[in-house]
């Protein structure tokens, strides 16, 4: 599944309740996530760590989506190298 794909997937499942919740919640949201996908990267079985890298990647879907951004657009950013030298991989220090 892309990355457009995904969040357009992850707003017809949540896209009314996470509007409803707005930005600064969904940001919350994000940040708790990140935090039981390090605890999980830490003490946590393969399942878990992909479990929670998962529900960050839908949190970080439904963000993008309320500010109107496309994630596969920011992840473009990445998609010719490294942005700040252009290498793939990375050449800077
Ligand atoms: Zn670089």
């Amino acid at each position: 599944m892309d990355l457009d794909a995904f969040q357009a997937q992850m707003a017809r499942i949540y896209g009314e309740r996470d509007a409803t919740r707005g930005i600064a919640a969904t940001v919350a949201w994000l940040a708790e996530e990140v935090g039981e996908l390090a605890r999980a990267v830490r003490k946590g079985t393969p399942d878990e760590q992909r479990h929670e890298l998962g529900d960050v990647l839908a949190w970080l879907a439904s963000l993008a989506e309320q500010l109107g951004l496309s994630l596969d657009a920011a992840a473009a950013r990445y998609g010719e190298g490294c942005p700040l030298c252009g290498a793939t991989p990375c050449r800077c220090r």
